[in-house]
């Protein structure tokens, strides 16, 4: 027998020559800018700026403007931008076994799985599938869908549940869809929050409802209260899986785990499968596909799903590191109240141009009167904030998870200003 081998001493800290590898030059921000035109495929319009560096909640662009970022990558960056215990876990797990396939099972992998079953409180024969990204973690969701052999899947209009050919079969906007039809599978699209429309849509042919129990892409918009309860009782009649897209909202974004075990949201139910992605890695790519219970975790069987990368050690380790720390540092009773603060802040500036706040937690769309949030969203950048135009009317704000209320009370003080600002430009 061999010892085990010594734990790997960390790398010295990023020296001139790895600098060199990653960012070969430090350029002005409009000549990236040009060599990205030239470079990059153009699906998603011109960047807004090119940014450089991060830290905790701040952002630095090329020019050295340092920006709060109230965006994090959407929803993503629970810990903020290089967190020092999610960069130790990175790279130790980097140094010690950074990728072996799933022809090998490690440490990181098994330990990941376990605390997400933990942590939705999952009930027996409940199994987790390890991947990259929330549209593989949905698109996995309608393969399992699939396996009941039932024809017929149901949707929310509004919805968003990626971009692959079957998630995309599920997002409704329909920019993003007609181009590629016809897309897998039938789709009912029903109207979100609407209990009877679910009710008459669902009966024994449907194999799944899938549903965000926030709305994100769609403008940030939350199930009304007893949706949820009733789509799982509407399922269970009809013997449908219940799939919430939690990619969004999951990971502690609305102060609790999931958003389904917020008790505003949804009462208690336990859903067939949920999704998972965005902050789940706190920055590092990963996604996961969660079914709950024996019958829904038998539906995917050997050889009917799979993912080179899914379950990659270095995913898994910084997956785990950033749950660890919403545990340690009390993250979620931050967000609540991080949260609760920024509404009442927004709504209580009293500025005529704002209707609302939607959301909970830290995922928070600022509906305007006039269909200006992108307008507003670029004076906010000028001035230093970084949030996002979700919709045409609605400002959405996905901060850090460990955003302080002194930071936020910076944007409470920037938001009447850039409001004003596009009163004034925009009549
Ligand atoms: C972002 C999102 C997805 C897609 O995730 P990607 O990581 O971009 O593939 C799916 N569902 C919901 C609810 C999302 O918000």
């Amino acid at each position: 027998m061999t010892a085990p081998p010594a734990p790997p001493r960390l790398p010295a800290a990023a020296g001139e020559e790895t600098t060199a590898v990653a960012q070969p030059q430090a350029l002005s921000s409009a000549r990236w800018l040009e060599r990205h035109a030239t470079s990059l495929m153009g699906t998603y319009g011109t960047p807004q700026r090119v940014l450089v560096r991060g830290e905790g909640c701040y952002v630095w662009d090329a020019e050295g403007r340092r920006y709060l970022d109230l965006l994090a990558g959407i929803a993503v960056n629970a810990l903020g931008h290089a967190h020092p215990l999610q960069v130790a876990a990175v790279t130790a797990q980097m140094a010690t076994l950074g990728h072996v396939s799933n022809f090998f099972a490690t440490p990181p992998q098994v330990a990941l799985a376990e605390r997400i079953l933990d942590l939705l409180r999952a009930p027996a024969g409940s199994r987790v599938f390890l991947c990259n990204s929330g549209t593989e973690a949905v698109e996995g969701a309608v393969k399992l869908a699939r396996r009941t052999g039932r024809p017929r899947t149901v949707c929310a209009e509004n919805a968003f549940h990626g971009r692959s050919m079957g998630a995309l079969s599920l997002t409704a906007k329909a920019a993003y869809r007609e181009p590629f039809e016809p897309l897998p599978g039938q789709v009912t699209r029903v109207p979100f929050g609407d209990v009877d429309a679910l009710r008459s849509a669902v009966d024994t042919d449907v194999a799944a409802v899938f549903l965000e129990p926030i709305q994100g892409e769609g403008g940030v918009v939350p199930a009304p209260a007893g949706y949820l309860a009733a789509a799982r009782a509407i399922t269970r009649e009809a013997g449908a899986l219940l799939v919430l897209d939690e990619v969004q909202t999951g990971t502690g974004r609305t102060g609790h785990w999931f958003a389904h075990q917020d008790p505003a949201l949804g009462q208690g139910i336990v859903p067939d499968v949920v999704t998972l992605a965005k902050g789940l890695g706190g920055g590092f790519p990963i996604g996961a596909l969660v079914a709950l219970g024996e019958g829904p975790s038998g539906l995917l069987g050997p050889g009917q799903h799979g993912s080179t990368f899914g379950g990659n050690p270095v995913a898994a380790a910084a997956s785990l590191a950033t749950l660890h720390v919403i545990e340690r540092d009390g993250l979620l009773e931050s967000v609540r109240k991080v949260g609760a603060h920024l509404t009442e802040g927004v709504l209580s500036c009293g500025h005529p141009l704002v209707a609302e706040v939607r959301g909970a937690g830290l995922l928070l769309g600022i509906g305007l009167r006039r269909p200006v949030a992108a307008a507003v969203c670029a004076a906010l950048l000028e001035d230093g904030f970084i949030a996002n135009a979700v919709a045409p009317d609605t400002l959405r704000l996905v901060p850090p998870l460990l955003l302080t209320v002194e930071q936020a009370d910076t944007f409470l003080g920037a938001l009447p200003r850039a409001l004003d600002l596009i009163e004034r430009e925009i009549p």
